[in-house]
């Protein structure tokens, strides 16, 4: 395990739902946008199946999170935020959301792509992996490796562009951990801003996400981490 130590000079981070960044990597993007680096943010499903309760409307659940995400992204301070809209459970890595992906990398031109690790599938005997992760996971890494960097493949999408760094989270084998010691209450609040997603009150999840950000930061000795896969595509 290694120190994470990259200024790059943008960032675009893919995730399934409107609340995933956040937890995975919401306080080195906080600390990015902090130091003025682009950082970018795809959210690719709509988040209107995210309840458990029978008596709400999917459409109300969709608007909601909608506005959520907006808020939690302001917080972070990325640049900008785009939906795609896919339906909840829906996600694969289908030819159609690889030709998506390649044209926004295209078109926002990151040096680092953060995103889930689709290797992941079980989490300790208690969760596994939604498909939404797993699948926007391989897409992303498809997109990126090699499909964006090759003019080749969907020529229409513009320009080939290559990604240099991808930050995997949600991992079981993560290999660095960036300082987020600075902005760990920034995260707080942009998953604070998810309020429908929100089992528990205000202080038991910033404890909870204190807990797991110590973790994360014992093994390079900072207080307050988050773990990646990082791969460095060799171009
Ligand atoms: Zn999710």
């Amino acid at each position: 395990m290694r120190a994470l130590r990259l200024r790059p000079s943008s960032a675009l981070a893919i995730y399934a739902h409107p609340d995933d960044a956040d937890v995975a990597a919401g306080g080195l993007m906080a600390q990015w946008a902090s130091e003025g680096i682009d950082v970018h943010l795809i959210v690719i499903c709509d988040g209107a199946k995210g309840s458990h309760s029978p008596h709400l409307e999917a459409s109300v659940i969709r608007e909601t999170r909608k506005e959520e995400l907006e808020s939690a992204a302001h917080v972070l301070g990325a640049r900008t935020v785009t939906s795609l809209d896919w339906p909840d459970g829906t996600v694969t890595n289908s030819l159609e959301l690889r030709e998506r992906l390649v044209g926004l990398v295209r078109s926002f031109k990151p040096e680092v792509v953060l995103g889930p690790d689709p290797t992941a599938t079980f989490f300790g005997e208690v969760y596994v992996n939604h498909r939404d992760h797993r699948e926007t996971g391989w897409a992303l890494l498809d997109a990126v490796a090699p499909a964006a960097a090759m003019p080749l493949y969907f020529p229409d999408q513009g320009p080939p562009h290559q990604v240099s760094v991808l930050l995997l989270s949600g991992t079981h084998e993560p290999d660095v951990v960036a300082d987020v010691s600075k902005t760990i209450d920034t995260k707080v609040k942009a998953i604070l801003a998810h309020a429908s997603q929100l089992a528990g009150d205000a202080e038991a999840i910033r404890d909870v996400v204190y807990e797991r950000a110590e973790q994360a930061g014992r093994p390079v000795g900072v207080a307050f981490g988050e773990s990646f896969r990082c791969v460095e595509l060799a171009f």
